[in-house]
């Protein structure tokens, strides 16, 4: 636990949240500034910032409840599509430096937005990071 961390203070009850779901690993709640409504956050009870700190039971627990709680909204709301997001760090938008995934329920035409502009991969580069990223897995 992180003193300062706000998903901390959810996770000890000591901040209110609309908990949809919680177990002995993981609580998930409703995002309160959503991209869509139902937006969701899962959120491990460890508090880790990211993705590549969490142990296996944490990113097991986490994801295993982000499909289900994926699934459930699938069965209430009907979306015709949802995103799952993860981000880490400051310049991939974390916003709350504790690791927690969002699952955000989409519909066309609305206005959440991922882009990017897909690109060429180079040859070399490609060959270069398969690699040097390759030697750390
Ligand atoms: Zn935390």
């Amino acid at each position: 636990m992180s003193e300062d961390c706000i998903f901390c203070g959810i996770v000890a009850g000591e901040v209110p949240s609309y908990t949809l779901y919680e177990d002995d690993e993981v609580v998930s709640f409703l995002d309160v500034n959503p991209a869509s409504d139902g937006h969701a956050l899962v959120v491990p009870k460890g508090h880790d910032e990211r993705l590549a700190e969490m142990d296996d039971a944490a990113v097991a627990a986490t994801f295993t409840t982000a499909r289900d709680v994926a699934a459930a909204l699938e069965d209430a709301l009907a979306p015709p599509g949802y995103n799952v997001v993860q981000n880490n760090g400051a310049a991939a938008g974390q916003e709350v430096d504790h690791a927690h995934v969002h699952v955000i329920p989409r519909t066309p035409g609305d206005d959440v937005a991922f882009g990017w502009q897909p690109g060429d991969l180079d040859e070399e580069r490609a060959e270069e990071l398969v690699e040097r990223v390759g030697e750390h897995l």
